[in-house]
């Protein structure tokens, strides 16, 4: 989990995946793979546990399973990006050949951050979804070096796909269309999910579902992208209304065990039952999930290719907030706010340069918003007095990631700093982000 954070809008904006980048880029050569030659057209996902404490980590395989058709790119198969925390590889056993690679974070990520980690061991329910390949192959899993943050391979299997211990997905819930902008191969397919919404509460979710939408198309670039977009909501009740409150001794029977108060953290809004939550997205085609919770109270939070989450009910801003954690799970987008006087993170240590694609410290600029600094423009770049949004050009803003001094974001304001417009550099960094899903 990211530091506690003191403001009120630091409070309210919860929160990413705590990681930074290393080295590691995908040749070209791996991401010229075949779709028809690899792959059935079908969903596979793969489940484990994901276990240890601060210092370790282990993957415990549980099951897979075949879903329904693949929503994803049939031809961006290998994640160029080199966000997150993890990594998983499926490689050909018979060729040897990465026939698809896509990167991702998880709230064990975040635990292993908190101070019960260095306590205890736990272990959290995962699973990772790719297209279902045609022949035998094995899984690869990666994590970063918790200081170097190099890649380091920490687990792998082999999968026949033939073994009749694969279980075939049942999808017992049906999903609506919130909006449909494209075919599912060239969209970026999201999934909304419902929790603490009892049977006659479905005209409240579907109305959240609905405003859900409307609050993603007022923002660029996803105003401009909603022909590649498309939004299905799948209805599932719960058996009580409501979501848990742990730390107000409240609890509530739910379809996916969300519940506030994670890792202690009040408004950090989220379930550990991740495998519930797949299985519930796939009565739907989808890529990204976000899971809409029944309650007022203000919380949530955004993991990068995990999922999002956020509260239906009508607290202030409820639209911005549900933005601002989709830009964190969709790419991983970072915190831009400053918390003052917060001088060191081990978030962002200095040194090593933050994978997100809107924060620098200088050590990796190269690939981020560089080339869109003209060479007028002074860097550290400074807000002059009295100016407004028209007078900024993009530069080297210094303060982001919580912390006052060492990190630079490229925009005065943003979306992922207080809930304003997304910054040109966010901007643009979606834009290439949807540019590769939905080739
Ligand atoms: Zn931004």
């Amino acid at each position: 989990m990211k530091k506690q954070l003191t403001l009120l809008m630091a409070a309210l904006l919860l929160l990413s995946c705590s990681a930074k980048r290393a080295a590691e880029k995908t040749s070209a050569a791996d991401s010229d793979v075949n779709y028809s030659e690899f792959f059935t057209g079908k969903t596979m996902r793969f489940d484990f546990h994901h276990a240890g404490n601060s210092t370790s980590e282990y993957y415990y395989f549980d099951r897979v399973l075949r879903e329904g058709e693949w929503a994803g790119s049939q031809v961006s198969l290998i994640n160029p990006f080199d966000y997150g925390e993890q990594h998983f590889r499926i490689i050909d056993q018979a060729t040897g050949k990465i026939i698809y690679k896509n990167n991702y974070c998880t709230l064990f990520n975040e635990w292993q951050t908190t101070p019960e980690a260095t306590s205890t061991n736990r272990s959290f329910p995962e699973g990772v979804i790719f297209p279902e390949p045609k022949n035998d192959f094995t899984i690869e899993f990666f994590a970063r070096n918790k200081k170097s943050k190099e890649w380091e391979k920490k687990y792998s299997q082999n999968i026949d796909t033939e073994d009749y211990n694969i279980k075939e997905g049942k999808r017992p819930y049906s999903s609506a269309d919130i909006h449909i902008g494209g075919d599912i191969a060239h969209s970026l397919d999201i999934v909304l999910l419902p929790d603490g919404f009892t049977e006659e509460e479905k005209e409240k979710f579907m109305g959240a579902c609905n405003m859900w939408r409307d609050a993603l198309f007022a923002y660029a670039p996803f105003t401009q992208n909603k022909h590649r977009i498309n939004i299905r909501a799948v209805w599932a009740a719960s058996e009580e209304s409501g979501i848990s409150k742990p730390g107000m001794n409240e609890w509530h029977n739910t379809l996916l065990d969300c519940r506030f108060y994670t890792f202690n953290s009040e408004r950090y809004q989220m379930t550990e039952q991740f495998q519930k939550v797949r299985d519930v997205a796939s009565c739907a085609p989808y890529e990204c999930i976000y899971i809409l919770t029944n309650t007022d109270k203000y919380g949530g939070g955004g993991i990068y290719n995990f999922y999002g989450l956020g509260s239906a009910g009508k607290t202030g801003r409820t639209g911005e907030v549900y933005v601002h954690e989709f830009g964190h799970s969709l790419m991983g987008l970072g915190d831009e706010y400053i918390e003052i006087g917060n001088t060191v993170s081990a978030l962002y240590p200095e040194g090593v340069e933050p994978w997100e694609a809107n924060l620098t410290r200088f050590v990796d600029f190269n690939g981020k918003w560089e080339k869109s600094i003209s060479k007028e423009t002074p860097i550290p770049t400074e807000i002059k007095e009295g100016t407004t949004e028209k007078d900024w050009k993009i530069g080297a803003y210094e303060g982001g990631g919580y912390l006052e001094k060492g990190v630079f974001r490229g925009w005065p304001e943003c979306m992922m700093k207080a809930l304003t417009d997304f910054c040109p550099v966010c901007q643009d960094a979606i834009s290439r982000y949807l540019d590769y899903m939905c080739k």
